[in-house]
């Protein structure tokens, strides 16, 4: 398993203390897939790149512990996490030539992710290579192995970064937003495609996403972020059937679904605040439509509605422990 518990991490910025992940928990299993949700800025690449132990410079690790199986990642010496980066838990990004050499043919790229990680070489990793390209959907991967990254479309180049980073056979894949700059159709495609990969391969999949219309049907899991908190964790099916947090209600109703289509959506007032804001209550207050006097100032841990669905809103525990003695209750 990969897993998160309570991690905190801070930045130093200009503006103040960043305060990029807070109280962040969640558990991947081999074979799973599990969907890592929230508006853009709320802390989901961040995690991502903790997992990895990619982390920018300045970033702080406050508390939290990141573990794979039984080794704890962040204390792991680096010479062992580049092994595990790719080896054990690979990534692919919104970007493809974030991870592609523009100047190296694709080919020699794969083959040089299976001769880090495989014990394949020469002729037999190249064969292997090509098989890969074929997997993933490249036509005639005899010839295209020998193409540079530039001659093939967006698509292409997001199913040539998929096979470069299955080739080195991890058991854990990290897709940060993999299909945002592709249009609609080949976004389809190359989410079946890691739908079949991840099956095929039992890889446990994280895959993070600002678009909640792209997790169902994916994931076995869902775990809803808002301004670098997770707010709610949930079976997909109980996700989507009975939303618990306030945030989750907003965000499914503004999903397009076939019984309204023609209707406006309905969008959520507000925007995510900076994550430099000194917090004091719940975070997501200033846009709730369920706000309750004291929600302003108590802060809501993550707590068990049901099982295996935490939640973190002051409407599932007992808002009368939380009042303030000087608040009048309004309810
Ligand atoms: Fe809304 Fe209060 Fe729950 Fe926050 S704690 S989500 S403001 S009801
Ligand atoms: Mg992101």
């Amino acid at each position: 398993m990969l897993s998160i518990e309570d991690l905190r991490l801070a930045i130093d910025a200009d503006a103040g203390l960043v305060r990029a992940i807070d109280g962040m928990r969640l558990t991947i299993s081999r074979g799973e897939t599990f969907a890592l949700v929230g508006e853009s800025g709320c802390g989901k690449s961040m995690t991502a790149l903790a997992l990895m132990r990619l982390l920018p410079d300045g970033t702080r690790i406050e508390s939290g512990s990141v573990r794979l199986d039984e080794t704890d990642l962040l204390a792991l010496p680096e010479a062992r996490m580049r092994d595990v980066r790719g080896g054990r838990i690979g990534m692919i990004f919104q970007e493809p030539s974030t991870s592609l050499n523009p100047v190296m043919k694709v080919g020699a790229q794969i083959v040089e992710a299976i001769e880090a990680h495989t014990p394949l070489r020469g002729r037999a990793a190249r064969a292997k290579a090509i098989e890969w390209l074929r997997r993933v959907g490249i036509p005639e991967p005899e010839r295209r192995i020998d193409d540079y990254p530039f001659r093939m479309s967006g698509g292409q180049k997001q199913r040539v970064m998929i096979a470069m980073t299955l080739a080195a056979e991890p058991d854990y894949l990290i897709a940060d937003e993999p299909t945002t700059a592709l249009d609609v159709t080949i976004q389809a495609q190359i989410l079946d495609l890691l739908r079949e990969l991840q099956r095929e391969r039992r890889l446990g999949l994280l895959l993070i996403t600002h678009d909640l219309a792209v997790v169902s049907g994916m994931a076995q899991q869902v775990a809803l972020m808002y301004a670098g908190q997770i707010v709610e964790v949930a079976p997909a099916a109980d996700f989507f059937a009975a939303p618990r947090h306030p945030y989750a209600r907003l965000l499914l109703q503004a999903l397009p679904d076939t019984a309204r289509r023609g209707q406006p959506l309905a969008a959520i007032a507000g925007t995510v605040p900076p994550l430099w804001t000194e917090f004091v209550g719940c975070r997501f207050a200033p846009r709730c439509d369920r706000a309750m006097v004291h929600c302003a100032g108590t802060l809501p841990e993550l707590e068990e509605v049901a099982p295996g669905h935490p939640v973190r809103c002051l409407l599932y525990s007992d808002p009368r422990e939380a009042l303030p003695a000087d608040v009048v209750d309004v309810r």
